[in-house]
């Protein structure tokens, strides 16, 4: 699973440790994610059951 990281300075989501403003990127706080983490999760179970709908799976 990939880890999103926050820039420091300019705010911008990133995956890389280092944002492309050259400003650090830092993991932001759990909780901030935790609603995005549920809408996430049922998409990845909407996706599945739409792949296993159409014979992918
Ligand atoms: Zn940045």
């Amino acid at each position: 699973m990939l880890k999103i990281l926050k820039c420091k300075k300019c705010g911008d989501y990133t995956l890389k440790e280092t944002c492309s403003c050259n400003g650090k990127a830092i993991t932001p706080k759990p909780a901030k994610f935790s609603l995005e983490d549920k809408y996430a999760s049922y998409r990845r179970k909407a996706k599945l059951d739409s792949l296993k709908g159409e014979g992918l799976l």
